[in-house]
């Protein structure tokens, strides 16, 4: 279950987040209504079918590494 992974987006702000964890996904939407107000919602990423994906990944550089920006050890 460890190799879920999950892209957090926000339709109020461009909010884009990936992370590896659901937990952490869920958490991030969470803190991100609370704060906010806005209504993130996530889409789920198999790593095993990634085809689908490819094009859309095609337009981006990169993922933006400010997961760590978030603190899910709690
Ligand atoms: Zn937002």
């Amino acid at each position: 279950m460890a190799s879920d992974r999950a892209v957090v987006t926000c339709p109020a702000c461009d909010l884009e987040e990936a992370f590896e964890k659901l937990q952490s996904a869920r958490a991030c939407i969470e803190r991100h209504r609370r704060e906010t107000g806005h209504d993130p919602a996530w889409d789920l990423a198999p790593l095993s079918s990634g085809v689908e994906r490819a094009g859309e990944a095609a337009g981006v550089c990169g993922i933006p590494g400010s997961a760590d920006d978030i603190v899910d050890g709690e």
